[in-house]
């Protein structure tokens, strides 16, 4: 299928992206559509919509805000903490608006495994469903989200 004018200019902006070191798309050869659809079949075989998926990330986050940069406990399972740095990240994606440059750290307090994501992260899934490429340093999986929140 020939990409439209628009896919094509997309994808260029989130392979040069000098915001995240690497750009959005790593080392991913695979078109934009391809990552993306193949993202959601696994999501989708893994019972979780997008939906769920958010709406817990930003629960966690939420909890976390106002005790920045401390751990709070999220339930019996969970610990999680932000980080804010000064400044912007602007969304790839040809519309306005900015997200502040928070991560937040969710440490497993069974395996003191700690699984991180920002802001902009959820943004990226919740409205384009786009979890990065593989190879960039922000790119989600989407099976160890899911192994790794709920
Ligand atoms: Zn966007």
């Amino acid at each position: 299928m020939k990409k439209s004018p628009d896919i094509e200019k997309l994808e260029n902006a989130l392979r040069s992206s000098t915001i995240v070191a690497g750009g959005f798309l790593g080392t991913d050869s695979r078109d934009l559509n391809d990552i993306i659809s193949s993202d959601l079949s696994e999501l989708d075989g893994l019972g979780i919509t997008i939906t769920k998926l958010v709406s817990r990330m930003k629960e966690i986050t939420n909890t976390a805000i106002p005790a920045l940069g401390n751990w709070v406990k999220i339930d019996e399972k969970y610990e999680a903490m932000v980080e804010e740095a000064k400044g912007i990240l602007t969304c790839p994606w040809p519309h306005s608006g900015g997200f502040d440059k928070r991560v937040t750290f969710l440490k497993n307090t069974k395996t003191n495994n700690i699984f991180k994501w920002t802001d902009l992260n959820i943004h990226l899934i919740e409205q384009h469903n786009f979890f990065e490429g593989k190879g960039s340093p922000y790119r989600i999986e989407p099976k160890e989200l899911v192994e790794s929140i709920f």
